[in-house]
């Protein structure tokens, strides 16, 4: 039963290296408005960890998306990630605020925050969801894959607050305009003083994996799987992507096999894309790979087997070699 002590829904506003907010807050922050309602008109409240006199660039962007509270915390200190400090100013806000939701996204940040945060607190983390409801109970519906990605559940939380992580581009952005006059609350840091940081941050190097494949945005993803056996099956991805104006993406195998960088693995254990076009290419359509790409607009599959299961969630299929269509697409 819902605890009446814990109320509202929090959501974790994470900034990025280049000071902007993490685009899956926004896609959080849609389904915390669908939750809001169902919940009665719940309050809606962000947690940032801004640099000094930052935080009131970002007032629009709170304000425009609904956002009724802003929880901030303003130090040197802060400027680059750091777990014990981030958890523990979390872990105490939450103790003090009470939201009867937490949500952060499930970025390489939040994964390591939110199990924290989680542990700290003595409460349940379902992590990776793939969607968030409200029960008939009141209570927090969250679900995810499991057995493999062969089953959905659906997990409720027995402590508060309920937590539950998503990762980016689960949840689409309607650019709803929810204005508010957001209350901004600045909370105290000086317990940092008494913290060790046990990491220290020398340098942060961009690498070129990181520039080359934004796959997160791409509006066309090209991706390959073991259909395309080896390194110069790869290369040619690369090349047929080129032309397209897409980013590659692989399968686990494809991954597995060393053919691509994990960081572009699509589907339960990799990462999960929305593009405009998805292009499958080899790839045979397992759930755990196609639950990282379903929501594409349009998914378009290249495989040699007419009963290949790619074909039952792909709008346009096209039976064949990949390697010749390739080819042929590239010498256009
Ligand atoms: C817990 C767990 C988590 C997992 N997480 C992920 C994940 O995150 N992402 C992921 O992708 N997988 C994941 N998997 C693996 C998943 O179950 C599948 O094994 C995998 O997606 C299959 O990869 P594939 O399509 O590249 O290879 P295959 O299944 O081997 O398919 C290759 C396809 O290529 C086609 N083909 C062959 N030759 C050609 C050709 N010349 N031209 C065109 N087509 C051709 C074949 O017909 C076939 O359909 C996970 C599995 C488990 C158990």
């Amino acid at each position: 039963m819902p605890n009446s002590e814990y109320t509202g829904i929090m959501l974790y506003a994470q900034l990025t290296r280049e000071n902007y907010i993490h685009t899956v807050f926004f896609e959080l922050l849609e389904k915390a408005h669908e939750l809001s309602q169902k919940l009665g008109g719940a309050e809606i409240s962000a947690v940032c960890f801004a640099s000094p006199d930052s935080i009131e660039g970002f007032r629009g962007a709170f304000e425009n998306m609904g956002v009724n509270k802003v929880y901030y915390f303003e130090d040197k200190r802060l400027q680059n990630y750091s777990t014990e400090y981030y958890s523990k100013l979390f872990t105490n806000l939450v103790n003090e605020v009470k939201p009867e939701i937490l949500l952060i996204g499930a970025t390489n940040q939040g994964r390591d925050l939110a199990p924290r945060i989680s542990s700290a607190l003595h409460t349940g983390l379902t992590a990776d969801c793939i969607e968030l409801d409200i029960n008939e109970k009141g209570l927090l519906a969250a679900t995810r894959p499991t057995f493999g990605g062969e089953l959905m559940a659906t997990i409720l939380c027995k402590n508060y607050p309920q937590m539950a992580t998503v990762r980016p581009n689960v949840f689409k952005v309607h650019n709803v305009n929810y204005h508010v006059n957001t209350e901004f609350i600045k909370k105290d840091t000086s317990i940092l003083d008494s913290l060790t940081n046990h990491v220290e941050i020398l340098e942060f190097k961009k690498t070129v994996e990181n520039e080359i494949n934004n796959l997160d945005n791409a509006d066309i993803v090209v991706a390959g799987g073991m259909g395309l056996k080896n390194e110069k099956g790869f290369e040619l991805l690369q090349k047929f992507a080129h032309k397209i104006g897409g980013i590659v993406g692989a399968t686990r195998p494809a991954v597995e096999n060393g053919l691509a960088p994990h960081s572009v693995q699509i589907g339960q254990t990799g990462k999960t894309v929305r593009p405009k076009i998805y292009i499958a290419c080899g790839i045979s359509g397992a759930v755990q790979h196609t639950v990282g790409m379903d929501k594409a607009e349009h998914i378009i599959a290249i495989n040699n087997d007419p009963n290949a299961p790619i074909f039952d969630i792909a709008d346009t299929g096209i039976v064949g070699d990949f390697f010749e269509i390739a080819q042929k697409y590239i010498e256009m």
